[in-house]
């Protein structure tokens, strides 16, 4: 047999499988503020820039940040784009029912961006610059879905 008639396999292994990790004491207060439905930042002592979700080290100085700030519900969608494939539980890609938005959302001059799904204005109709606010679920529960997504303000 030669090389070239030689089969390759490709085995296809789904990481289907639940875990838990400690997301440390920034993210957990960042979540407990969920609770109130505030979002969270954590401001730097040196250069005031604040970490939106908090974190404990800045990004630019590297000082600890202790300080915790509560950030405006409203911001500018900075940047974004256009999701056309979603992620299922277990790692597996598949197309989206529709096209969604990603944005970039800066909720004050001093704040990094935070990351999180636009909703409520059609993928194509979605600016740059725009105002958008935060949309909780009725029943907040202090962790990551909470906050369910951004709209136009
Ligand atoms: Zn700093």
């Amino acid at each position: 047999m030669s090389v070239q008639e030689e089969t390759f396999l490709t085995p296809v292994v789904p990481l289907d499988f639940t875990y838990n990790y400690y997301i440390g004491q920034y993210l957990t207060r960042y979540f407990k503020g969920f609770k109130e439905k505030k979002i969270l930042g954590s401001r730097c002592p040196g250069c005031s820039k604040v970490a939106v979700p908090p974190r404990k080290y800045c990004g630019v100085c590297n000082k600890v940040m202790e300080e915790m700030v509560e950030l405006p519900q409203e911001g500018t969608l900075e940047n974004f784009t256009v999701g056309h494939v979603t992620m299922e539980k277990g790692g597996r890609l598949s197309p989206a029912e529709k096209p969604y938005v990603l944005g970039l959302i800066k909720l004050d001059d001093k704040a990094s961006l935070l990351l999180h799904k636009v909703e409520g204005v059609d993928p194509s109709q979605v600016k740059a610059g725009m105002k958008v606010k935060a949309v909780w679920k009725d029943q907040v529960e202090g962790d990551y879905w909470d906050l369910d997504h951004f709209e136009p303000a």
